[in-house]
């Protein structure tokens, strides 16, 4: 019999998160405060203080609330699976194996942090919680999350997915939080935009700078961001711990890890537990590629710079990858990989020469998820068919070569909300995009002028 799928048992769920602070060969740079731009923190205020501490803790691992397990085993372990069917249609002699985040009750990854930040939240006895979300993915997961543990959620929605995208925004509702468009009357920031723009179709920075306002002088009340910061990342390593016991299940370990980024949560949290054994020197050969769409090209086109994390420059400043704040991202049906910056560690990581980057435009990820539905079964979401597009592709190449590579592709979500998209492809209006260089070099010039000197 060929086995399919390697699950661990609810027992073997690991019982701590990894942190690989103490891991990296040099330190990550600091977060800069947006007004001194000096080394700061994540604002008090707005943050629970586990995860203020967490954010640069020095602790290689750090426990998972016994609270967090619980919810967790509702869907976790996660199974990693063997595509063999995906392989024969490919006629490769490698190996795919792909583990499958879609079975999360909101659809993703995103629960993982998502229950985390909840859990804290009520530990310091905190009842309400503020988010921004795109396509509903975030939303939806904190959504979740929040129910879990009694907690209000306030959600502030792109006011163009709103009203474009309603199923994500019911599922919220059906989780008990309240989603409103934004630009919103309810904050002074959204009042002033619709003042000068009533029709304005909302931004990902401005929602952020509406959850912001909102939790900001509010005691009962926290903001929550769902991807980019490292205790994000870190939550998400429960996927990568799960993930190499699997594989020894499997009695395989991946020569290539490929995943989608957009703030690189998911793809980070499945390969940090791997890459501690790259830094150690037992697997100087894996290789691990980060893809992101042609259309927000971070990593492949935007400088190692210090750049603001949001639009209005009231986040901190963070030394990343980036198109420049003032980035505003084309209509790719992606929703969740169009943040104009990265993860701090995935771009020291990648300045340290540990992990890869490569674009991928927008139609062929298409056709790379199709042929994963039908093969496979599973329709992926539009995010994660960018790592199925690097996945086919390296196949063919061992097709080609003859060599019989182990290929892990970190599968982050179904694409059951995403239909219109995948309609837009199957009627052939769907149409690649490539942000042009000469933006890319406008929005630098937006940077913030930083003397800050490491070490
Ligand atoms: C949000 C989302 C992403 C992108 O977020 P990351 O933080 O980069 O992981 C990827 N895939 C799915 C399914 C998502 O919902």
């Amino acid at each position: 019999m060929k086995q399919t799928k390697f699950i661990l048992s609810e027992k073997e769920m690991p019982t701590s998160w990894y942190n690989i602070l103490p891991d990296l060969p040099k330190p990550l740079p600091p977060l800069l405060h947006p007004g001194t731009k000096e080394p700061t923190i994540l604002p008090p205020p707005l943050f629970p203080s586990a995860i203020r501490d967490q954010e640069f803790s020095q602790e290689r691992y750090i426990e998972i609330p016994e609270e967090v397990q619980e919810i967790y085993r509702t869907w976790r372990p996660t199974a990693l699976h063997r595509a063999y069917r995906l392989e024969k249609a490919l006629d490769t002699p490698a190996k795919i194996f792909f583990k499958y985040e879609g079975t999360s009750q909101a659809g993703s990854h995103k629960p993982n942090t998502a229950v985390a930040q909840a859990y804290y939240a009520k530990q310091d006895g905190i009842k309400r919680m503020t988010t921004e979300t795109g396509a509903g993915q975030w939303g939806s997961a904190l959504a979740m999350g929040c129910m879990f543990f009694g907690i209000e959620l306030k959600v502030y929605m792109v006011k163009v997915s709103y009203n474009q995208k309603p199923y994500r925004r019911i599922l919220m509702e059906t989780w008990g939080a309240k989603c409103v468009p934004s630009p919103s009357p309810d904050t002074e920031i959204g009042r002033k935009i619709l003042a000068e723009d009533p029709d304005s179709p909302g931004s990902l920075g401005i929602a952020i700078s509406e959850a912001i306002e909102d939790a900001g002088p509010r005691d009962d009340t926290y903001y929550s961001i769902g991807s980019v910061i490292n205790s994000v990342l870190l939550h998400q390593t429960i996927n990568g711990l799960e993930a190499k016991k699997a594989m020894e299940k499997a009695d395989a370990y991946p020569d290539i890890i490929v995943g989608c980024i957009g703030g690189g949560s998911n793809f980070a949290g499945l390969y940090l537990p791997f890459v501690k054994d790259k830094i150690e020197g037992k697997k100087q050969n894996l290789r691990i590629i980060n893809v992101e769409p042609t259309a927000c090209p971070s990593m492949t086109k935007g400088p190692y710079a210090w750049d603001y994390g949001d639009v209005a420059g009231m986040a901190p400043i963070v030394k990343m990858y980036t198109l420049g704040h003032t980035f505003i991202p084309p209509k790719i049906h992606a929703g969740g990989l169009r943040y104009h910056g990265m993860a701090p560690i995935i771009c020291h990581l990648h300045h340290l020469g540990l992990v890869e980057a490569k674009a991928v435009p927008q139609v062929a990820t298409f056709e790379a998820g199709i042929q994963f539905a039908r093969t496979e079964g599973i329709v992926p979401a539009p995010e994660p068919n960018h790592a199925i597009r690097v996945v086919i592709d390296e196949a063919l190449a061992c097709k080609k070569s003859g060599e019989s590579k182990t290929i892990l592709l970190a599968h982050s979500g179904h694409g059951h909300f995403d239909m219109a998209a995948y309609d837009e492809y199957l009627s052939g209006r769907l149409e690649d995009y490539e942000y042009p260089d000469k933006l890319v070099k406008e929005a630098l010039a937006q940077l913030p002028v930083v003397d800050y000197a490491e070490a």
